[in-house]
């Protein structure tokens, strides 16, 4: 680029993110979004505040979907007027979304009602929806010259981090719990070029100190904590909406762990409903796995008290004991007048042989179970709230990153011993990721250079010297 290019580039960069506030949720503090988004001193999260671009028309939506731009094909940027407005210089998309609806005449008996769709968010490009935040997040990351990033993950995370910051040209570093890996996600981090930092502990203490090292070495950091990535997840409900051609289904099913997308699809419901877009809202069913319901807990409270719970589940994707967005995730459900409910491990391994046998490959089946238990507990009197709308119209989400473990293997039998590798010793845990390191490195002919270090009893000092050495092309590393 050219220094009139660079310099028109900053001009840009500069422009939109004037046109942008974060603010805390708690303590209404405001921020302007020129570093990596943490949470505020309060400990509360923060959300981007921006204007709505000029408001198209929803043709324009359909328009794009016969264009080859990048912008157009992105299943997140083509509904760019309702997302941070990040200039498109700085967009990085493989593109993600465009993640298709299904329908099978077998799953719409099996959970009892007249019309459901499965949008199968597995489809994104590295196989979660996670895709779909991780572009919004990296896009801002390149927007305020981002040197690094970093997350703390157990698999997803890690797998869409990689890629995306691979597609940046942006040095990643993970950072990984022992004993709570999913090996092929991990495998596809490293292939990406991500440099992995085992940390002995728990998820708790691998996001403690990835937040201490973005404080301390400047990585942007783009855990769920990150505003941005919520603004990406938003767009499952814009083109969920879009493919139905904006008629309202009567439920929208999803399962609940962090809820990150159980608040983000409140917002985004919020603001079509702004907007003019939406005759009437939907409303949310969050499914929890039975070991790991903190939500479910509030919800029959009817959320007069939260606690924090030890979760246990085959589902290790959705296992979260004290999930980030509960707040948020609160105001959509009472937003929409949705519930909450929940399933046993036992249930969801069978709702997965189920949707697997319609030729759909999930990773629980998790939306679906929730549709039917919901659907009975209604036949039987014990719906929690009664039903407003008929029951004709579901929407579930499903492959949205609810991974059983090691899933490679693709046995349930797997997933329930990759499960009680929590107690694992932690050289058990080393000599299983670095066959996977092997196994992964040797079908891609990748040389390898350590891109795993096992940090058991480091001092965090020391591991920062470590990442600094791996992000050290960086100025701002010095
Ligand atoms: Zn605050």
């Amino acid at each position: 680029m050219t220094t009139r290019g660079r310099a028109s580039a900053r001009e840009k960069a500069v422009g939109a993110l004037a046109q942008m506030t974060l603010v805390c949720d708690r303590c209404r503090a405001r921020f302007e979004p020129a570093g990596s988004p943490g949470r505020c001193q309060c400990g509360g999260l923060l959300h981007v505040e921006f204007p709505l671009a000029e408001v198209v028309e929803r043709t324009t939506f359909d328009v794009r979907l016969s264009s080859w731009q990048a912008l157009d094909r992105s299943g997140v940027w083509r509904y760019r007027e309702l997302l941070p407005p990040l200039p498109a210089a700085a967009i990085v998309t493989r593109p993600e979304g465009n993640t298709a609806l299904y329908q099978h005449p077998q799953l719409t008996d099996w959970t009892g009602c007249e019309e459901l769709f499965l949008k199968h968010e597995g489809e994104n490009p590295t196989g979660s929806f996670k895709d779909r935040g991780m572009t919004v997040a990296i896009s801002h990351a390149r927007t305020i010259g981002a040197q690094a990033v970093a997350c703390a993950s157990t698999g997803n995370t890690a797998a869409s981090v990689a890629a995306y910051a691979a597609l940046a040209g942006l040095p990643s570093v993970v950072f990984l719990p022992a004993g709570k890996i999913a090996a092929g996600k991990l495998g596809q981090a490293i292939a990406y070029g991500a440099r992995i930092v085992q940390v002995e502990g728990d998820f708790d203490a691998a996001m403690r100190l990835v937040e201490e090292a973005s404080r301390e070495l400047g990585l942007y950091l783009l855990n769920s904590v990150n505003p941005f990535r919520l603004e990406g997840q938003k767009t499952i409900v814009f083109e969920l909406l879009h493919q139905l051609g904006w008629s309202v289904p009567d439920w929208i099913v999803l399962p609940g762990g962090n809820l990150g997308n159980a608040a983000a699809f409140g917002v985004a419901l919020a603001q079509l409903r702004d907007v003019g877009w939406l005759e009437r809202l939907p409303r949310l069913a969050v499914i929890q796995a039975a070991g790991a319901a903190p939500f479910y807990a509030a919800y029959r409270s009817g959320f007069r008290e939260f606690r924090p719970v030890a979760a246990e589940t085959i589902a290790t994707a959705i296992r979260i004991g004290n999930p980030v967005s509960y707040e948020r995730a609160r105001r959509a459900i009472e937003l929409t007048d949705g519930l909450v409910d929940t399933v046993s491990d036992e249930e969801i391994l069978e709702a997965k042989a189920r949707v697997d046998r319609t030729g759909n490959r999930v990773r629980t089946g998790i939306s679906c179970l929730g549709r039917r238990r919901s659907q009975a507990r209604r036949a039987r009197g014990h719906s929690a709230r009664r039903s407003s709308g008929g029951d004709s119209h579901w929407s579930c989400l499903e492959g949205s990153g609810c991974s059983l473990g090691v899933s490679s293997r693709g046995s349930s039998t797997t997933a329930r011993e990759t499960a009680g590798d929590d107690r694992a010793h932690p050289r058990r845990v080393g000599r299983s990721i670095g066959s996977c390191v092997v196994k992964c490195v040797s079908r891609l002919r990748v040389p390898i250079s350590d891109p795993v270090s096992t940090c058991w009893r480091w001092p965090s000092a020391a591991i920062f010297r470590l990442v600094t050495s791996w992000t050290r092309r960086s100025a701002s590393f010095g």
